[in-house]
């Protein structure tokens, strides 16, 4: 347990980050695809004009969003993914407006959830488990491929599960969630509770805002420390208010402290839903986490 004994050196809190993955356990990062959109619907006020600016010919921000799993080797439960990336049709799901708005700019035949789970020497096919941070298409849509496998649990909180499907029924929310993967025929798995021991290691915390029922995955690795992988409650790192793509701004507010505060008793390293420079720099630290 070095890193963890490192952090319960810096102020952790020991509770908070006792329950550790067994020795064996590793988890790789699978980059799966770029997207790219208008800054106005990822930073609030994003884009917008100002009066000492008005007149003066401007163009938009646009910001690049990586999008990756995590593909965790477990000894007790088998290889579980954090998320699945938007699939491999996504432009098709979506059609020709929303992908114009949300474009898939980068997908390589490497960015395949297939290929991108082979590469580290595991097939699609051993995946046990999934945890979806939040169900929205370019976290989910990898879903398509598991279309037919009854044998593989897909883990999500109990609220993310009823608004995806309400908001798909009744057309409130479409373009973000799709009918294409939100199917009965899947293994669907819930809870209810704020936070979720999920197994040896792995701890779910509830962080609404960004979506009704988004989570965050705490993973304590027995060397590499504590992770928080937080999905899109925050698409970068300084935490900065959604833009149009937010949906609860008190409700995201108060998990942002609460994150905040998770941070500051595990001292652990959060890890946002589509920050380039800590993407980059997690391929760089290691090519396998232990
Ligand atoms: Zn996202």
């Amino acid at each position: 347990m070095f890193k963890i004994q490192d952090q319960i050196d810096q102020g952790a809190i020991s509770s908070y980050v006792s329950n550790v993955c067994p020795q064996g356990t590793k988890f790789h990062v699978l980059e799966v695809g770029w997207l790219e959109c208008d800054e106005g619907y990822v930073i609030r006020g994003g884009n917008s004009s100002l009066k000492s600016t008005e007149g003066n010919s401007s163009i938009n921000k646009r910001r690049e969003l990586p999008m990756y799993c995590i593909l965790i080797d477990h000894p007790h439960e088998g290889i579980i993914l954090w998320e699945t990336g938007c699939g491999k049709e996504y432009p098709l799901v979506l059609g020709p407006v929303l992908s114009d708005v949300f474009a898939r700019v980068r997908y390589e035949p490497q960015h395949e959830l297939r290929a991108a789970i082979a590469a580290t020497g595991h097939r699609i096919e051993d995946v046990k488990k999934i945890i979806i941070g939040h169900l929205h298409i370019d976290h989910a849509g990898g879903l398509d491929e598991f279309l037919d496998r009854k044998d593989v649990e897909i883990w999500v909180h109990d609220k993310e599960l009823r608004s995806a499907f309400w908001s798909v029924a009744t057309g409130a929310d479409i373009g973000v969630y799709q009918e294409s993967y939100l199917k009965l025929g899947l293994n669907w798995k819930t809870f209810d509770e704020q936070t979720f021991d999920f197994c040896q290691g792995i701890t779910l915390h509830h962080l609404p805002g960004h979506t009704d029922g988004l989570i965050g995955m705490q993973i304590n690795m027995p060397q590499t420390g504590t992770f928080f992988f937080i999905s899109d409650h925050c698409h970068w790192r300084d935490g900065i208010p959604q833009g149009w793509l937010a949906r609860d701004y008190p409700a995201w507010f108060r998990s942002t402290q609460r994150l905040k505060h998770l941070e500051r008793i595990t001292k652990g390293q959060v890890i946002p839903g589509h920050d380039k420079e800590t993407l980059l720099n997690l391929q760089k630290q290691a090519k396998v986490y232990i």
